[in-house]
């Protein structure tokens, strides 16, 4: 087809849409016309002040496209927005809009599925179909902002997929987004969750981005993390911890840690009392410390998994001995639990009624 070959308008940098204006003898200064007007979500042939002949010129070099929200689920409890995106090649991917007083905060998927075979997660259950290139990346923060008609100010990247298997695309949508010419979200604003790509990490670390990192952690050895997280056969609890470390040596951001509980695999006492004492060891010394924040999630039931999710006295139980070790501890306020806003189900129910 003539259009595989021809590049998503979306991807483009402000200074490679410049390039193209002059090599297509345009002025330069259309490159600053179209860049703002395409990151609000106008197509080139909605923008009239860039006159026909250029408007053809742009249709003929390259394709354009946005998400399309196929499903948008609003709570009723907390105002949390679900969408199902379909993409030009049909695929789908799942983004949530939360609501907090300090602004919105989007959550964005990064492949569609994924390969990374953690077995509590709904987003990896088929696997990996392709990776996400980075106007639909971008397409995600833009049509979400669209359709809401409030401006993000927060991203997350928690949704389907594992964004550090993504690395590429990933850093170029990390520079489009925060582009001042367009949605200008700052790298502050914007957190990164791995489950743990130690080579990437390392990579990430010397690309001089403040985003913050998350790692998702959920157990405190290898024996219990390798049982729900089969990256940890690569890289094992201690080769992540000192990538985190390392991590926060070099750029002085703190890392937050994602901890699922789930009922009998690793949510016990010990777990807990192993948790505080792996990070106290790995990532405190007398030198450095390290701010280390837990963020403990109970599991959203996915039924294909047959994992179950702790009781309340066994979260706050958990809570207190990372507390009482020195370690803050938040329990995740669980939004849009009405609409299955957990990432990766809506995909999942999509596919099936497919
Ligand atoms: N691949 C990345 C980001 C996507 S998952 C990562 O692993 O971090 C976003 C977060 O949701 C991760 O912490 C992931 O472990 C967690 N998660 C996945 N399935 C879940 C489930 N069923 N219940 C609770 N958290 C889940």
């Amino acid at each position: 087809m003539e259009t595989e070959c021809k590049q998503e308008l979306l991807s483009l940098s402000l200074s490679e849409l410049e390039e193209w204006m002059v090599a297509a003898g345009e002025p330069k200064y259309r490159a600053k016309q179209l860049f703002p007007q395409l990151h609000r979500g106008l197509s080139p042939d909605e923008m009239t002040n860039l006159g026909k002949r250029l408007q053809e010129k742009l249709r003929e070099a390259f394709v354009w496209h946005l998400p399309v929200v196929e499903q948008r689920l609003v709570s009723a409890l907390d105002g949390t927005v679900k969408y199902l995106f379909s993409l030009s090649d049909g695929n789908c991917v799942e983004s949530v809009v939360m609501k907090y007083d300090h602004g919105n905060t989007v959550c964005i998927s990064s492949q569609v599925g994924c390969r990374m075979g953690c077995r509590f997660c709904a987003s990896t259950i088929g696997g990996k179909v392709r990776d996400l290139t980075p106007a639909e990346l971008l397409g995600q923060v833009i049509a979400a902002q669209k359709d809401l008609g409030e401006r993000i100010s927060n991203i997350v990247m928690m949704g389907i997929g594992e964004p550090l298997d993504n690395y590429d695309n990933v850093l170029k949508f990390l520079h489009l987004v925060n582009d001042e010419n367009g949605i200008c979200i700052g790298y502050r604003h914007i957190s990164l969750s791995t489950c743990g790509l130690v080579d990437k990490i390392e990579r990430l670390m010397g690309e001089d981005l403040p985003i913050t990192l998350s790692i998702s952690l959920h157990a405190p050895d290898d024996e219990t993390r390798s049982a729900i997280m089969p990256v940890n056969n690569r890289w094992g609890v201690d080769a992540l911890l000192d990538a985190c470390r390392a991590y926060f040596a070099r750029t002085g951001r703190r890392i937050s840690f994602e901890y699922t509980l789930i009922a009998g695999k690793n949510d016990s006492p010990e777990n807990a009392q192993k948790l505080a004492r792996v990070l106290n060891a790995k990532l405190r010394s007398r030198t450095e410390t390290m701010p280390i924040h837990v963020n403990l999630i109970p599991v959203n039931e996915v039924s294909e998994t047959g994992f179950k999710h702790s009781s309340k006295a066994a979260v706050a139980a958990f809570a207190k001995i990372l507390e009482s070790k020195g370690i803050r501890a938040t329990v995740r306020r669980k939004l849009g639990s009405d609409i299955n806003a957990s990432c990766g189900q809506l995909r999942r129910a999509a596919m099936k009624d497919g």
